[in-house]
């Protein structure tokens, strides 16, 4: 198999695709997560005399130039974390080297093969081998995940190992009960897996804005929820499936509502049925909670992707505390999916060491976890 430990890399110019794209406020950066998880393969490269050149990607300018969407906050705080100077774009003899957001350019994502193929065969000039490490966008057909491997040797980071066999674990041999958490705000994001994975676990917990479709599809009154009406017969589809195929489903029994979307708007606790045509639910309710939490303490294996209620405005956080809670009283692994749910966590003051593993990668630990093959993984002989 493919490793970094077989590459040679000494005196070569490394071209070292990372997932640093972390929460960015005001140019500060919020969390650091996908930094610190990048570290390991870049002072690995740098040990061994490697010269690098990180490509990496900030949310989704869409080919344009966005400063918000600038990578400069990233190298800085790069270059505090390794101790060695790193260049940003192209300056002189720095060890580490940052290109701009790869996705100023539209050629990185797009659909077309040939587009994709020059931008990646100009990155290739820059370099004599390629380290994927970036798991984060391992699912998307990208010039520098998918096509760039291809044209020099290659090699998975570390990162994208340990990713890997973990996530393995969990597709292959999970140890059971299987619990499986899932929030967040969009179901349309998580149908495939959620139909996916109800042939693989025994339990399924649902809250955060998704969970209003699927109140929704039994009949519920949902006031002004978060809700997407085109999915409410697949969503009743997934229902009785997980009936038929004996999985748990867990939704919840009371619900914070507010009449609005914001921090200082007014929660009321009501019980499911009991949601008023103009509020909207932000939270799971306490009783609900301790319905996940105790779901989720009998499991052996749980794997948690998404936010339980608005955890960003603290009076709607408190589904998503106890539900990270209960996972770190697990007998057993427990994986916390995606760089926003990681940032979640530790926004409400847990630690990554409280958790079994946290997975850089949210859409892209969803689909490994359905069972597709992700192109950037595939590239890499992985
Ligand atoms: P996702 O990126 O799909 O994991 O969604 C994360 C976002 O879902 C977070 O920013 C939460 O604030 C949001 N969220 C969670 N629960 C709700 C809810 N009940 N209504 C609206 N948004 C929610």
């Amino acid at each position: 198999m493919n490793s970094l430990a077989s590459l040679d890399v000494a005196g070569k110019r490394v071209f070292l695709r990372c997932d640093l794209n972390v929460p960015i406020m005001n140019g500060v950066i919020t969390d650091d997560g996908r930094i610190q998880a990048s570290l390991p393969t870049i002072k690995n490269l740098l040990e061994r005399g490697a010269s690098i050149i990180i490509g990496a990607h900030l949310g989704r300018p869409k080919g344009e130039v966005k400063s918000e969407l600038s990578l400069a906050p990233v190298a800085k705080r790069l270059e505090e974390l390794l101790g060695v100077s790193v260049d940003f774009i192209v300056k002189s003899n720095a060890s580490v080297l940052l290109l701009e957001n790869l996705r100023f350019n539209s050629a990185e994502t797009s659909k077309d093969d040939t587009e994709r193929l020059i931008f990646a065969k100009e990155l290739a000039g820059y370099a004599d081998v390629y380290v994927g490490d970036g798991f984060g966008a391992v699912h998307r057909k990208h010039a520098s995940v998918f096509d760039l491997p291809a044209l020099m040797p290659s090699a998975p980071g570390f990162l994208i190992q340990a990713e890997v066999e973990v996530l393995k674990k969990l597709t292959e041999s999970p140890d059971r009960p299987y619990g499986v958490v899932l929030g967040g705000a969009k179901v349309s994001d998580k149908i495939g897996v959620i139909s996916n994975l109800l042939s693989k676990v025994d339990v399924m917990a649902i809250g955060g804005g998704m969970v209003f479709t699927f109140l929704a599809a039994t009949g519920k009154e949902i006031g002004s929820s978060l809700v997407e009406k085109e999915l409410i017969p697949t969503v009743k589809d997934l229902i009785a499936d997980a009936k038929s195929k004996g999985v748990t489903l867990v939704l919840p029994s009371d619900i914070v509502v507010a009449p609005e979307f914001s921090a200082s708007s007014k929660p009321t606790l009501v019980p499911v049925d009991l949601i008023p045509s103009n509020q909207m639910g932000l939270d799971i309710g306490p009783d609900s909670a301790k319905d996940f939490a105790r779901a989720i303490k009998k499991c052996k294996t749980v794997f948690w992707n998404g936010p339980m209620g608005v955890f960003e405005f603290p009076n709607f956080a408190n589904g998503t505390k106890v539900v990270a809670q209960a996972l770190t009283e697990v007998d057993g692994i427990t994986v916390v999916g995606g760089g926003d749910s990681a940032a979640a966590v530790r926004a409400l003051g847990f630690n990554d060491s409280d958790f079994g593993y946290i997975s850089t990668g949210g859409g892209a630990s969803l689909e490994y976890l359905e069972g597709k093959v992700l192109p950037g993984l595939a590239a890499l002989g992985l």
